[in-house]
């Protein structure tokens, strides 16, 4: 076995960086003054880069996009947002005939309490607007309907 057939088998193994330091370093020296051996190095060292981009996007991708379209926990969150809004709707506006225009309550304990609410309105909405956003950019949902 020459030198170049036997760096082309140990290529793969240095790439994956498997080889022991001798193998390495061989490798290594001879990819540097063979031509043949450091295209084939330099292609296969592409083509595993290029799987390696390949897999794990789309695992990720299909982990989520399972997790989120989950009929079940889709439908849960949807009536969930809904109960919430309602919710937070009517008793701002219920507070807003008797807490807030009670007389006997202190102007700050009000105060304190619009806080509060307001802020946990704010948070409900910036959430729903990130899930809207998300929703609307999801470049693989219209491929799949
Ligand atoms: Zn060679």
């Amino acid at each position: 076995m020459n030198l170049c057939d036997k760096t082309q088998t140990l290529i793969s193994g240095y790439i994956d960086q498997e080889l022991t330091q001798q193998e390495r370093q061989m490798v290594q020296v001879h990819l540097e003054d063979c031509d043949t051996c450091k295209t084939i190095y330099l292609d296969l060292l592409a083509i595993k880069n290029s799987i390696r981009q390949l897999e794990y996007p789309e695992c990720e991708e299909a982990k989520m996009d399972k997790t989120l379209n989950e009929p079940t926990a889709k439908g849960l969150s949807i009536i969930g947002w809904i109960m919430l809004i309602i919710g937070m709707a009517a008793l701002l506006i219920f507070q807003l005939f008797t807490f807030f225009s009670e007389p006997g309550i202190p102007i700050g304990i009000k105060l304190l309490v619009f806080l509060i609410e307001a802020g946990l309105l704010l948070l409900f909405i910036s959430v729903l607007r990130q899930r809207l956003i998300a929703r609307k950019t999801d470049k693989y949902r219209g491929v799949k309907l």
